[in-house]
């Protein structure tokens, strides 16, 4: 297993997933050239193979996520346009406000529904602005995330997807998927991911969150988005020279480590079971989607940050996302009995006072 340093379960994210022996071997091996004059194998046959993956035409890979979703609103949105985001997405809210800073891009964020989703009559709203009257900022793309993390994990159905896609076309704006735990999303929903990234115009995939790539992301589309999106990451500063050393650990995160996130979904399961059983724990949802849980503690005797260092000191790491609110994600780096530790440190937390300052 590719686990994070002794003796800590490590939950706060899947991002720290570590790279695999495999990866690490590829990475050695990987036939190299310079990825800026497009003369990397290793980078090529990645690119081709999460296209494929994502039934898209053409893909680039980018260092992160984040740049992922920058390229697309920049190669979507004209300066002074404006962006159709979830006000708990991560385009939003983890972002730096890239889209503003760097594109001239404004955001107007729109609230979620208890599933994760936007309501199509407020993005329809959102949309509806006079083209003529020199006032308003043109939307020009609408951006949902799949799997939405910070409202549980749950991913968006076919049939959503299906309506928002037919809603963007009719407002004639893009509509950009941030798709960065979408083989999670397909396992979810029992598709493939191409079945996910056909109604995104264009579509942004982590390499290094469940799929335990040390870095990097994809961004996939048509031909000619994509060689877009290759200009600005070059201006961003993404164009990365010999990147099949990052590209050839993708290779192996997207042929090998697919079919393993069934395990991450059924720990998250069988922690959130281990959950419901502690007093004063409350789980914000019955059973987790994905690999994520959500839970908050109900302690009049300490804070959320006391409850979380208590844990840190048992050895059992959870990350706060939003006020009382406690995320743990399950990842290639936990197996069973970690679960069931992590489920026994939390009672121990529970059963005795706090330890903490705060
Ligand atoms: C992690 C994440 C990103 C950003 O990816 P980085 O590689 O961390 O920049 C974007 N969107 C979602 C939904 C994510 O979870």
């Amino acid at each position: 297993m590719n686990v994070p340093p002794d003796d800590i379960i490590e939950l706060r994210s899947d991002t720290f997933t570590l790279p695999t022996p495999r990866m690490l071997e590829a990475s050695l091996r990987a036939p190299l050239g310079d990825d800026v004059y497009g003369e990397d194998p290793t980078v090529r046959e990645l690119e081709r193979l999460a296209a494929d993956l994502l039934g898209k035409e053409a893909a680039c890979l980018t260092p992160s996520g984040t740049m992922a979703n920058l390229i697309a609103l920049m190669a979507h949105c004209p300066r002074g346009s404006k962006a159709i985001v979830g006000r708990e997405s991560d385009i939003y809210v983890y972002e730096a406000g890239g889209a503003s800073v760097c594109g001239g891009i404004t955001y107007e964020p729109l609230p979620h529904q208890p599933d994760g989703s936007l309501d199509p009559a407020a993005v329809a709203e959102a949309c509806l602005v006079d083209q003529d009257d020199p006032q308003f900022a043109l939307p020009a793309v609408i951006c949902l995330e799949t799997p939405q993390n910070r409202r549980g994990g749950i991913p968006l159905t076919l049939d959503y997807l299906d309506e928002m896609a037919g809603l963007a076309r009719d407002q004639g704006v893009a509509l950009h998927l941030d798709g960065a735990r979408i083989f999670n999303a397909a396992l979810a929903l029992g598709v493939s991911a191409a079945d996910i990234a056909r109604f995104g115009d264009t579509v942004q995939v982590c390499l290094s969150k469940g799929l335990s790539a040390p870095i990097g992301s994809v961004l996939a589309g048509d031909e000619a988005t994509i060689a877009t999106a290759r200009r600005i990451r070059k201006m961003l500063g993404g164009g990365m020279r010999q990147a099949g050393i990052v590209a050839a650990c993708g290779i192996v995160a997207l042929t090998e480590m697919v079919d393993r996130l069934a395990d991450d979904h059924t720990n998250a399961a069988r922690l959130s079971a281990g959950i419901a059983e502690i007093p004063g724990l409350r789980l914000e949802r019955h059973e987790p989607v994905t690999n994520m849980v959500f839970f908050t503690v109900e302690d009049s005797r300490r804070t959320t940050r006391a409850f979380i260092e208590d844990t840190a000191r048992r050895g059992l790491r959870v990350e706060e996302l939003g006020p009382g609110r406690i995320r743990a994600v399950t990842h290639a780096g936990v197996d069973e009995t970690h679960i069931d530790r992590a489920v026994e440190i939390l009672t121990e937390v529970m059963a005795q006072p706090s330890l903490g300052q705060g």
